[in-house]
């Protein structure tokens, strides 16, 4: 049986032909719209019946993505529960003070207790808190060699950069497009630094999502009918403290922050 815990695994099973005989645009959007329950895997005719019958019989997909969210945070809070943090806090650039990990998270307190109870500055979306959360369990604590590199370049970047693209790059640049004020606000409100990067790029701004996992954002407005451009650049140490589908979680969910943010200002 085929066990599904996100829509990378869907398209995986389906041709990649982007034919549109779903009613989707590509075979990703498809993939997503399954994921979250809005299609069925039926409603794509190339693909063979006797997947969907061992896809459908056992998928996780079935499940709400927040209540996959919600079960995914729960265990691993219990799992948090059973570690030492004092150690875990040490390695990975913490602080622990009265049996509490304290880890900044684009500049704000992030705190979990030898239960696993999660206490926070700022509200962080579920999609963040899982990365937070794997962070601190398995990250190796490795600091940054100050190499960047893009997401296709790092392990299973490549794989998952459809998804990626779709979720994190694209609409932070729409963001980036309309709302004037955000690297502004990544500056303030997040602790970005601005650095000089030799990537072509008009603002590159470096944002501390963890304390060992910086990343760059390179931006290029529109300019003489040419398309803006952006970029977020990972340091090549990254895979060690995250593993793929966590940094994609990480960055997906801070991109639904700036998103909420740029309509709270009334310009999204
Ligand atoms: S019908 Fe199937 S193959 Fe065609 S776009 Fe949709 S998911 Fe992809």
């Amino acid at each position: 049986m085929l066990n599904i815990n996100n829509p990378i695994e869907i398209l995986k099973l389906l041709e990649k032909s982007n034919c549109r005989e779903c009613g989707k645009p590509t075979c990703l959007a498809f993939a997503g719209a399954v994921f979250k329950r809005e299609k069925k895997l039926e409603d794509c005719p190339r693909l063979d019946s006797n997947i969907i019958k061992q896809v459908d019989t056992k998928t996780d997909a079935k499940k709400g993505s927040t209540q996959q969210q919600e079960e995914a945070i729960k265990e691993l809070k219990q799992r948090i529960a059973a570690i030492d943090l004092a150690a875990a806090a040490k390695r990975l650039g913490a602080q622990y003070e009265s049996g509490k990990l304290t880890l900044q998270c684009l500049g704000k307190n992030f705190g979990v207790d030898d239960k696993g109870n999660i206490v926070t500055e700022i509200h962080v979306n579920p999609q963040v808190t899982i990365p937070i959360l794997n962070y601190i369990l398995y990250g190796a604590g490795a600091s940054p060699s100050g190499e960047w590199v893009t997401f296709r370049e790092l392990k299973g970047g490549e794989e998952w950069y459809p998804l990626y693209s779709q979720r994190a790059e694209k609409p932070l640049k729409k963001i980036a497009d309309t709302y004037t004020e955000l690297f502004s606000d990544m500056l303030q409100i997040f602790n970005g630094k601005r650095i000089d990067y030799h990537y072509p790029a008009e603002i590159s701004i470096v944002l501390q999502p963890l304390p060992k996992v910086p990343i760059l954002i390179c931006y290029s407005g529109p300019e003489d009918g040419l398309e803006s451009t952006l970029t977020i650049f990972y340091d090549k140490t990254v895979e060690e403290n995250l593993n793929i589908e966590a940094i994609y979680g990480l960055i997906a969910g801070m991109v639904a922050m700036f998103g909420k943010l740029s309509l709270r200002h009334g310009n999204g």
